[in-house]
């Protein structure tokens, strides 16, 4: 599992991928990332340490991924992220969390109150019967603006049968009204019964693709890999 990786482009930063106990919500229908867990927080804490360590603050901005939310690391992992941060001269922090978690975002920016914390929310689509009734996302709300209220950045999920160009333009629309900052993510092959489509991939290579591309707001993923991080 490669855990540290450095973003060289658009919003230039380091990444790294840290193991916390494990998603609460774990019903996302799409998702097996969550098996990146243990609920043993020490032997957490010594492979987060490990990988904190690689961060040396080349561009003073770093991201914290845990296949789960933030709120799932131990208090120690918090602890040293602070350290090394604060070591390191980051400025920086993004984290990600679910929705579910909106209400104790407030306690987490008073904990890093230091730094400029952008929390990065896993939306998938704007599209409530995809993302409800198929992906199983447990965001019940309907309106962009209440959404995004609390979080900063957005992950989006492409390449799913139902989307379309119109639909995944309009997604990406959304997604830069109403957040700084927007993350693509195309729909990977992995041990869930959600399947890539084909077809919309080839639709979103052929025209998202080339009119984002040049959007320094917008990160697009092609494979789950592409930030360097994961397996
Ligand atoms: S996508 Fe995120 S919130 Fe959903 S099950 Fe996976 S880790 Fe949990």
């Amino acid at each position: 599992m490669q855990r540290y990786g450095v973003i060289d482009n658009k919003r230039k930063r380091e990444i790294v991928l840290l193991r916390g106990r494990g998603c609460v919500y774990k019903k996302c229908a799409f998702c097996d990332y969550y098996l990146d867990s243990s609920k043993d927080d020490k032997a957490n804490f010594e492979i987060n340490k490990d990988t904190l360590d690689k961060v040396s603050g080349i561009y003073g901005d770093l991201e914290v991924i845990n296949s789960g939310s933030v709120f799932e690391l131990d208090d120690a992992t918090l602890d040293y992220i602070d350290k090394v941060c604060r070591e390191k001269g980051i400025r920086t922090l993004h984290f990600e969390a679910h929705y579910l978690y909106r209400h104790t975002i407030p306690q987490l920016r008073e904990r890093f109150k230091d730094f400029d914390l952008k929390l990065k929310l896993g939306l998938e689509t704007f599209d409530y019967h995809l993302r409800e009734e198929v992906l199983r996302k447990g965001i019940a709300e309907n309106n962009a603006k209440e959404i995004s209220r609390g979080f900063d950045e957005v992950n989006l999920l492409f390449g799913l049968s139902g989307q379309s160009a119109e639909s995944m333009q309009n997604d990406i629309q959304l997604a830069l009204e109403n957040f700084e900052r927007v993350c693509v993510n195309i729909m990977c092959d992995n041990t869930t019964s959600v399947k890539p489509d084909k077809k919309v991939i080839r639709e979103f290579m052929q025209v998202i693709y080339p009119a984002y591309i040049q959007n320094e707001r917008v990160d697009m993923l092609i494979n789950n890999t592409d930030f360097g991080v994961g397996d």
